[in-house]
Parts: C-alpha cells; sequence; structure tokens
C-alpha cells in the first residue's frame, strides 16, 4: 500500500506543486486548508506522516502539533513543519513543537521530498524501498552505490540523483524543465541543456559494451527510465 501523506497548507500554489510531486513519488496525498480541518481528516484518514504549514486560518499548525502529539493515537505520526524565513525560523528551533523535522520556505523540492523519505524511513523502515533494482542494475538510496551485473558504477552525485529519481518512476516521460525542477532543484537557473550533458554523463557509465541503455530519449518530450530494457535482451 501506498504511504499516505497529509498536507496541511492554505496556499494553493504549494499545496498543488507539493501534491503533484508527491503523487509522483508513490505517494498517497490527502490536502486540507485549513488548520481546525486537520484534525478531523487525521482521525477519520490516519496519514503516515503529516507536512504542516505554520500559519494557517482556523488553528495554527503549532497547535495542531501539540493537539497531534498529546494523543496517543497520533503522537507517532512524523510531521515535517513548513516555516516561513525569518519570522518563524529561530521560534521553532527555539521551542520544542513535536514535529520531527522542518523546512523553511522557499525551499527546494528535492531537499522536501528528502526529508519526507527519511521521515518516513525513522517511522517506518520497511516502507520506503532503501534499494531500486530494474534488470541488472541496482540502486542503494543510503549507501549511494549503483552496481550492474554487482560491478559498482561511479557516478557524480548530480547523476546519481538524476538515475535515483528516473529509477522511482520508471516508463515515465520527464521533460527536461521537470528534471531540473526535480534533481537540481526550482530554485536554481541553469540551462536545459544541462540535463543533456548529465543524462549523456550517466549514460556512459551505466552501459558499457554491448549492454543496452535503460534510458530512453523520447524526441521532443525528455527523458524516461525504460524499466524493460533487460527483457528485451
Ligand atoms: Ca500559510
Amino acid at each position: 500500500m501506498k504511504p499516505r501523506i497529509l498536507i496541511v497548507e492554505d496556499e494553493e500554489a504549494l499545496n498543488l506543486l507539493l501534491r503533484y510531486n508527491l503523487e509522483s513519488e508513490g505517494f498517497a496525498v490527502d490536502v486540507v486548508e485549513r488548520g481546525d480541518e486537520a484534525e478531523t481528516r487525521v482521525s477519520e484518514h490516519p496519514p503516515d506522516l503529516i507536512v504542516l504549514d505554520w500559519m494557517l486560518p482556523g488553528v495554527s499548525g503549532i497547535e495542531i502539533c501539540r493537539r497531534l502529539r498529546a494523543k496517543d493515537e497520533t503522537k507517532g505520526i512524523p510531521i515535517l513543519m513548513l516555516t516561513a524565513r525569518g519570522e518563524e525560523t529561530e521560534r521553532v528551533r527555539g521551542l520544542s513543537t513535536g514535529a520531527d523535522d522542518y523546512v523553511v520556505k522557499p525551499f527546494s523540492l528535492p531537499e522536501l521530498l528528502a526529508r519526507v523519505q527519511a521521515l518516513l524511513r525513522r517511522s517506518n523502515p520497511d516502507q520506503v524501498a532503501k534499494v531500486l533494482k530494474a534488470g541488472e542494475i541496482e540502486l542503494d538510496r543510503e549507501k549511494k552505490r549503483v552496481h550492474r551485473s554487482g560491478r559498482e558504477l561511479h557516478l557524480g552525485p548530480t547523476e546519481f540523483r538524476l538515475l535515483e529519481f528516473l529509477m522511482t518512476s520508471p516508463g515515465r516521460v520527464f521533460s527536461r524543465e521537470q528534471l531540473l525542477d526535480q534533481v537540481w532543484g526550482r530554485e536554481t537557473y541553469i540551462d536545459e541543456r544541462t540535463v543533456d550533458v548529465h543524462v549523456g554523463r550517466l549514460r556512459k557509465v551505466l552501459s558499457r559494451g554491448r549492454e543496452l541503455d535503460p534510458i530512453r530519449t523520447v524526441r521532443g518530450s525528455g527523458y524516461s527510465f525504460n524499466e524493460r530494457f533487460s527483457e528485451t535482451n
């Protein structure tokens, strides 16, 4: 079953962005926009993790956090707090809010996703796959190692993240723009051709001799990880 994430956030643009990206990562996502709706939703559909905004209409994030921590049924749910830069950061640090982690807005999506994964791993080690496998390729997310047919491949950090990202959604085609957002982060302004350069480097390390290339170039669209690349052998 997919891990379930509840987003409590009143900014619609952020809601949509988080929902889209968490769903692409394979999570079931639920959203509420008001603080006072959060508690009810949690008891109706207990999530595996909550992404909780600090400033909310109704009840504040900090109060929700306190209430969830006070109840046996909900005190174990990991909470990732979202805070605005400046005003709340220091307070979050100083107060024992009961949140497990927090990110400061504007945050990079890869950072947020990494923290979500880390919190889920901590609370339920079996829920998030530590090793991604496709054909003879194995990617260990924790040890940051990649093997093909038992031989270790030495990838740069960007190539590693790129492969990890593509392998989490095999078969799905991502545009260069999406890959920049997901792998490099939204706040970086780099040329889309950079993606081609790194895909080229990744391919070079991934396949040697007659080994098949698992990465598919989709003309006019982007790239995708071909989940059946080894079956065509
Ligand atoms: Ca807010």
